[in-house]
């Protein structure tokens, strides 16, 4: 298990990330500081594709589904638009985690 630095500017802390692939993490202390809203809104968007997933990964039914009603495009589209939100959710956590850290 490799540990990453927060990503806070000068702090020290580290910690282990959720998914191995993550390369930059927020640690306990300045999560805390972030604002409600942020972190809800990053929580959302991760529920959105985790349901997107279910419909498709592993699930033929969903699939069957998906494509009978001809909304296969549909729901890439909406897969990488959830995806999208994601990212930009974290990046707004990012921004907040380091705003509330400088105390702006
Ligand atoms: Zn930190």
């Amino acid at each position: 298990m490799t540990r990453i630095t927060c990503l806070v500017p000068f702090c020290r802390c580290t910690l282990v990330p959720s998914d191995p692939k993550h390369t930059e993490g927020i640690c306990q202390k300045h999560w805390r500081l972030m604002p409600r809203a942020v972190k809800a809104r990053r929580r959302q968007a991760l529920r959105r594709v985790a349901k997107l997933k279910r419909m498709w990964d592993g699930n033929r039914r969903g699939q069957e589904r998906i494509e009978s009603t001809g909304r296969y495009l549909k729901y890439c589209a909406a897969l990488t638009r959830a995806y999208q939100q994601s990212y930009d959710a974290w990046d707004r956590c990012k921004a907040a985690a380091i705003e509330a850290a400088g105390g702006i």
